[in-house]
């Protein structure tokens, strides 16, 4: 029976001691990855994020780093939702839900497919920057509304909404690219109109420096279902005309995309540093 005892007692002891070990490793990690790594984090909502540092605030000596999440929405898609919905909460006014986008002149590439390609190259390098990034879509075998890519950026509470758009001209003549905002006097969200703005001029800026597009600037219209459902700072970019020969064939290239990725996120960068 003493034996017995003692063994209880040791057994105790060792469930004991690896607990705490076990608690200290949360720890561990959570502060050096409040120094260095948690910006990394994909996983983690920005909730849990918050509360796992107002739990650990006791044992850091630095605050739990400010990761910022961006929401990239590739634009259009192969399905089409049917129907219609308002312009912006409240609006009697209605729009087409998706529309099909436009198509490269020169390449037959689809503004959809070229779209998702753009947001997974972004993706990594906004990562490898820091940020927690979230994609409105994976796929172009699914109907995403505007209302709905917008409620992704809001669900996420986004700290930038960049939609991600190419153009389209009647004449083949148009190159260069664009950053459409709402107005200051915007009927639905018109309160995130100067941080939209900063956001807009920050990131065509960055992308017509990196790329040597031309810039058409920042297009002020309020009537984009996208922009005016969304209540974080969105933008949305239109990177260049698929509907120029030239300009068509030069966005299908390796090295062109990738200097689109560093401009878009430079931009973003921007945007966040001052
Ligand atoms: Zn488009």
């Amino acid at each position: 029976m003493k034996h017995q005892n003692i063994l209880i007692v040791v057994m105790i002891a060792i469930i004991a001691v690896s607990a705490g070990a076990v608690l200290y490793d949360v720890h561990a990690r959570n502060a050096s990855a409040a120094t260095s790594t948690s910006k990394k984090t994909t996983t983690a909502s920005k909730t849990s994020t918050a509360s796992q540092s107002k739990t650990d605030s006791s044992t850091q000596t630095k605050p739990a780093a400010n990761q910022k999440t961006v929401v990239l929405d590739p634009g259009h898609s192969a399905v089409m939702p049917s129907g219609s919905e308002p312009v912006g909460p409240g609006a009697s006014e209605t729009k087409a839900k998706d529309m099909v986008g436009t198509k490269g002149v020169a390449t037959g590439v689809t503004e959809y497919d070229f779209m998702l390609n753009l947001a997974n190259k972004l993706k990594p390098e906004l990562e490898k920057r820091g940020y927690k990034v979230v994609l409105t879509r994976t796929d172009s075998n699914s109907a995403h509304s505007c209302v709905e890519r917008a409620q992704v950026a809001n669900d996420n509470n986004a700290d930038a909404f960049i939609r991600l758009h190419a153009n389209a001209a009647e004449s083949s003549t148009p190159t260069g690219a664009m950053t459409i905002n709402i107005t200051a006097h915007n009927p639905y969200t018109a309160s995130t109109y100067s941080q939209c703005r900063k956001l807009s001029d920050c990131l065509i800026k960055a992308y017509c420096t990196a790329t040597g597009a031309k810039s058409e600037g920042v297009v002020e219209r309020d009537d984009l279902t996208g922009n005016n459902w969304a209540k974080v700072p969105t933008t949305l970019i239109e990177v260049g005309y698929m509907t120029n020969p030239t300009e068509d064939k030069l966005m299908q290239t390796d090295a062109y995309q990738a200097k689109m990725v560093q401009g878009i996120a430079n931009g973003i960068d921007q945007f966040f540093a001052n």
